[in-house]
């Protein structure tokens, strides 16, 4: 296994698991949780399990249960969240949104959000293709310099408006150097969402710096949005975790795992018979 990087070798280490609860996980999951397992151990630090249930419209109890029931199963355990006696939390994502209402309400204030009230079909009309393995088109502006009075009676998302042609770079434990044009590899992206609820990026920096965390273990479908992360870190005056992504998944056909891999997902690989041992390896 590689070296810590520097900046979580320095503290006392706190790294997470953060599954979504909407769907089985499946093999890519495990190795990017065993890998975020492994680097805690060797670090003897602190393991936080949060679940990553904002999206209310697929989040669903009985995944959340499948996930912990899983975890354990590959032999994964943890310090902190849910299934663990007097855990203080909270550690699921929707009972902390006053935090990541806060947060928000700052990034408008200092300037950095602005509202939009164009529909995802607006933004595919006019833009080209998504940045390969991201799944965001770069948005194009439309609503910069609109104002909230201006906005009419559409309840609008906030954008977070990102320096344009700015180069954002970090070093990542497993991939090396990385670096992002701002406004060509990513544009102006949600932090808060049309239905009033927090989006994934505000709330996953909130949380992360909020939680102590110190490195961040996660899939490579998201190097892309450690640079978009890193700019609202630095917008909020918050000192960014250091970041390990893993190599992704892939089927026999070199497509990403998904939903539609129910024969990869564990719940199916173990009632098949598999051995943990088996798909750790
Ligand atoms: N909850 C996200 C997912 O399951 C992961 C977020 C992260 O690790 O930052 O894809």
């Amino acid at each position: 296994m590689p070296d810590l990087p520097q900046a979580a070798a320095a503290f006392s280490y706190r790294g997470r698991l953060a599954p979504s609860p909407t769907g089985w996980l499946h093999i890519g999951h495990a190795r990017t949780f065993w890998t975020a397992y492994q680097r805690c151990l060797a670090a003897r630090g602190r393991l936080v399990l949060r679940n990553e249930d904002l999206d209310a419209s697929r989040a669903r109890p009985e995944y959340e249960q499948a996930m912990i029931e899983d975890l354990r199963w590959l032999g994964i355990r943890w310090d902190e969240g849910p299934d663990c006696v007097g855990a203080s939390g909270p550690y699921a994502q929707s009972q902390r949104e006053h935090r990541h209402r806060l947060a928000f309400e700052r990034l408008r204030r200092d300037g950095w959000v602005y509202p939009c009230r164009c529909t995802r079909k607006d933004i595919q009309a006019a833009v080209a293709a998504p940045h390969p393995g991201d799944e965001e088109a770069i948005y194009p502006g439309f609503c910069r310099g609109l104002r909230i009075e201006e906005i009419g009676d559409v309840a609008p998302a906030w954008r977070f408006r990102v320096p344009e042609a700015q180069a954002v770079s970090f070093v990542d434990g497993g991939f090396g150097p990385q670096s992002f044009v701002a406004g060509r590899d990513f544009g102006d992206f949600v932090v808060w969402r049309k239905d009033d609820h927090p989006a994934y990026q505000l709330a996953v920096v909130v949380d992360d710096a909020e939680m102590g965390i110190t490195e961040v273990v996660r899939g490579a479908d998201l190097l892309l949005s450690t640079a978009r992360q890193l700019l609202i870190y630095r917008a909020l005056g918050l000192e960014p975790p250091a970041f390990y992504h893993c190599p992704l998944v892939l089927d026999d056909q070199g497509r990403r795992l998904a939903k539609r891999h129910d024969s990869l997902s564990i719940r199916t690989l173990r009632t098949a018979g598999r051995s943990p041992e088996s798909i750790r390896g």
